[in-house]
């Protein structure tokens, strides 16, 4: 196989590959890694039938990681889709009223950050071996209550790694917190800042930014390391299960050789729906996907009118995972409605950076419209959706999936598009059993969410994951705080510099 290069979504000087753009995570010009182009699935669909989803992810995956050794890449790959995960499908997809649910929720910690992160860990380790790296390699993550649990567990006792996370502090549902504080593993690290999401992510973005942070680091043994989606590692992995939707759909006789589908992504930082985006470039006959925001709705914003506009209050809603304005990811995306010009990206992020918003040409929104539909939801729509499914099909759906149906019913009362849908469901109802128990009786609205998970398992007719029984026992192992112009100098205080 020939070797596949990435680049920065910012310059053209230099190409490397995966292995390099892995362990370093972002770019050194503040840009995104990129792969030069988008390998395709030469096999047709219905010939993928019969591989698991271990089998799958190589053959996915080995398309881009194209230094990677093979059996390497299959060992990275049977260490992270184990009995880790509670369903041996993996990503099992349920029929529920017509549509499909894609269930990436079963992992360690009950988020589909799990896809990603329970391999992000084995590619990191063996990529640093390959490039013969001994640093300490600190993986330095901003998250919005997902990411930072995932990242924390894949991570955790992984040698030669640190992990450090930091969180908002009043951002993050209780479970999330309490998955995250009471993490164990002598390399983690969990840091509450007193600010958002958006803080925290350009926190770590200006340090990976900062040339002297990283000289002083570097004189210490020490690189930094990212696990958040602008780390390309994050997104490959994810590639993977629009195609298992696409096969198990044709295996179930839902639908015909190459029929088209559409697919639903509740959408924050934009790397779940790229990925879904790169899945359509490479061949897997996707017809809309569907951006679903909640009422931080930036991208349906964009979508509809070409301005990115960041200039607004952020709002704490529900789907807290999606309490986003400026989506990292989308830069990838803009990189390829403008063919790769480097100089378009920089005046967009230059806009963005100086004046908080930016717009994009006529050419690159009709490009975006023939792959994109973008809606979103309020918490209130999002509640009743809840209620209505699960009064409908005794299922329970999580909010940020919620708000993607939600955004579907939207999207089929304005375009009548009656093709098979994909809803692609991020998280377990265990982790928002508050939101999700008070959307299907308000009695339920004066529990405590640690109570109510014996309530949901009641319901959905599932047992409790055992990721959180007993959670509300387990010793809080973590309790830093810092100030969120301070994440700097408590990564020093941590790394004893
Ligand atoms: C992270 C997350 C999202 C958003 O995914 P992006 O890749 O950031 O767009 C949606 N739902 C849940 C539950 C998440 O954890």
């Amino acid at each position: 196989m020939s070797d596949l290069y990435f680049l920065s979504t910012r310059s053209n000087n230099e190409k490397i590959l995966a292995s390099q753009v892995i362990v370093r995570g972002i770019a050194g010009d503040g840009g995104l890694y990129v792969p030069e182009l988008l390998p395709k699935i030469e096999k047709p669909m219905s010939c993928l039938e019969d591989m698991d989803y271990k089998a799958l992810a190589f053959y996915v995956m080995e398309k881009f990681l194209t230094d990677f050794k093979e059996p390497v890449l299959r060992e990275c790959i049977s260490r992270a889709y184990n009995d880790k995960f509670d369903n041996p499908a993996i990503a099992p997809l349920t029929e529920k009223g017509g549509l499909y649910f894609l269930e990436l929720y079963h992992g360690p910690t009950l988020a589909f950050k799990d896809m990603a992160l329970s391999i992000l860990p084995h590619l990191l380790k063996e990529a640093a071996k390959e490039l013969n790296i001994n640093k300490e390699i600190v993986i330095l993550t901003a998250t919005s209550g997902d990411t930072g649990k995932a990242a924390l567990e894949g991570f955790a006792n992984i040698e030669g790694t640190k992990v450090i996370v930091f969180y908002p502090k009043k951002g993050v549902s209780r479970i999330q917190e309490r998955q995250m504080t009471t993490q164990k593993g002598s390399n983690t690290y969990v840091v509450a800042i007193d600010g958002s999401f958006d803080d925290a992510q350009k926190g770590v973005k200006a340090i990976f930014n900062d040339k002297s942070f990283n000289e002083i680091l570097n004189v210490n043994n020490c690189m930094l390391s990212s696990a958040n989606s602008i780390n390309i590692g994050r997104l490959i992995p994810q590639i993977v299960y629009y195609v298992h939707s696409y096969i198990n759909l044709i295996k179930l006789d839902k639908i015909s050789k190459n029929e088209k589908i559409n697919v639903v992504v509740p959408t924050g930082n934009f790397g779940d729906i790229l990925a879904g985006y790169y899945a359509k470039k490479m061949g897997v006959p996707i017809n809309k996907l569907i951006c679903a925001s909640n009422e931080n709705n930036v991208l349906y914003d964009f979508i509809n009118t070409g301005v990115y506009n960041r200039k607004r209050e952020l709002k704490a809603t529900l789907s807290p995972s999606m309490d986003i304005l400026v989506s990292s990811n989308l830069e990838r995306l803009l990189y390829e409605l403008c063919s790769h010009d480097v100089s378009v990206i920089n005046s967009m992020v230059g806009s963005l950076n100086k004046k908080g918003e930016f717009t994009i040409t006529r050419d690159m929104k009709e490009k975006l419209l023939e792959d994109f539909y973008g809606e979103f939801a309020t918490d209130d729509q999002t509640l009743k959706t809840i209620k209505d499914i699960y009064d409908n099909y005794g299922y329970l759906v999580d909010t940020h999936t919620a708000v993607a149906c939600s955004v579907y019913k939207k999207y089929v009362e304005d375009t009548k598009d009656n093709l098979k849908t994909v809803i692609i469901s991020t998280a377990s109802p265990f982790k928002f059993p508050n939101s999700v128990m008070k959307a299907v009786n308000k009695k339920f609205t004066s529990y405590d969410d640690f109570d109510l998970l014996e309530k949901v398992a009641e319901l959905s007719n599932c047992s409790i994951p055992k990721s959180l029984k007993d959670i509300s026992k387990r010793r809080i192992l973590h309790s830093m705080v810092c100030k969120k112009d301070d994440m700097g100098s408590t990564i020093f205080k941590i790394l004893k510099i």
